[in-house]
């Protein structure tokens, strides 16, 4: 894997990614790829994700309950819908190693723990975390090896967590690639609304607004979405139950952000229905540096058009 050491004796004895989709295939390949553990399995409710899962040859076993999946696990990753993460806690509690590492993937965290932790047993180490890279794709094919590699993955461990067991799981997050950072549950949900879900709230409107227009045709917008329509709709694509699960259990921060964004929305409104040039270019100046500044620190490639290919001229006849 791209500049990440492979590892010769494995972190974990046994992993159990619970959910194999995005993250969670993701997540095996990697841990695969880099001998992170001596095994992995895995869970899929239906028998025709099972038998994918199984065809694809990244895992040792896939099972059809996830207490089956965590017996003898040292470290369980719930890889599910948020809202789906204390249900599956309460199903697995019993089954859990004493000493195991319990953690997750969830987009948000105060909920995840709110839900979880009343139901993991003394002397298993519940460390949250949510890897900040995705794609608008989902699955049991949509994972890649390499989609941790330079991102972030947060981590938000408890008060009073074995320290321990926070630094082992940084070591395997480390060991696939990513960036790692603490915080509590709830700054990384307030920073999570403005970088990830209002942005996706947005593009969920838009794309929304387009396509019940009156006055432009539904082929006039797909056919000149190169406009800047179309980067929106990549967004607009992901998963819609892990996004009302994110809506749904991040509403507090959510609607903060919210409120400041419509504020902002109402000043540049109001700039553009004065004619007030030198205020729209002063915010897309200071919004332009924002964008060089992400390229700057590696979070994004420097190509034009993000890097989309493009048809080349023929030459013209002499
Ligand atoms: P995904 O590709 O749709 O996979 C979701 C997995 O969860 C599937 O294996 C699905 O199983 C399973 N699942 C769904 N509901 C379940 C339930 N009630 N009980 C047990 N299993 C259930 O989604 P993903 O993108 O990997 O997202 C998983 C988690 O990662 C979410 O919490 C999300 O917030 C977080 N996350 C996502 C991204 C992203 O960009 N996509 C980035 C960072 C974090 P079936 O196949 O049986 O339905």
């Amino acid at each position: 894997m791209n500049g990440v050491e492979v590892n010769d004796t494995p972190l974990f004895n046994k992993i159990a990614l619970i959910g194999f989709g995005l993250i969670g295939g993701s997540i095996a390949r990697a841990a695969r790829a880099q001998g992170l553990a001596g095994e992995i399995v895995t869970t899929a409710r239906s028998a025709k994700t099972r038998a994918r899962v199984m065809e694809l040859g990244i895992v040792d076993a896939v099972l059809e309950t996830n207490a089956q999946a965590v017996e003898n696990a040292d470290l369980v990753i719930l890889c599910i819908p948020v809202g789906a993460c204390g249900p599956v806690a309460q199903e697995i509690a019993g089954h859990l190693k004493p000493g195991a590492i319990v953690s997750d993937v969830g987009s948000v965290k105060g909920a995840v723990v709110r839900d979880m932790a009343p139901y993991l047993p003394e002397g298993v180490h519940f460390v949250p975390a949510h890897p900040v890279a995705g794609t608008e794709h989902s699955g049991p094919d949509s994972g890649f090896a390499e989609l941790f590699i330079n991102r972030w993955c947060i981590l938000t461990p408890p008060e009073g967590t074995d320290t321990a067991a926070v630094e082992k799981l940084r070591a395997f997050w480390a060991a696939i690639g990513a960036k790692v950072e603490i915080m509590t549950p709830d700054h990384h949900d307030m920073v999570l609304a403005i970088t990830s879900h209002l942005p996706h709230l947005i593009a969920y409107t838009i794309v929304g607004t387009a396509d019940e227009l009156e006055g432009v045709t539904q082929s006039e917008v797909l056919k000149f979405s190169a406009g800047g329509f179309r980067d929106f709709t990549r967004i607009a694509a992901s998963d819609p139950t892990m996004w009302r699960d994110v809506f749904l259990t991040n509403k507090d921060a959510v609607l903060e952000m919210l409120g400041t964004f419509t504020e902002d929305l109402s000043k540049l409104t109001r700039a553009i229905r004065r004619g007030d040039g030198e205020a729209l270019f002063e915010h897309f100046t200071r919004t332009r540096a924002i964008r060089r500044g992400i390229v700057e620190i590696g979070q994004d490639s420097a190509a034009a058009d993000f890097g989309r290919p493009h048809a080349h001229l023929g030459k013209k006849p002499e």
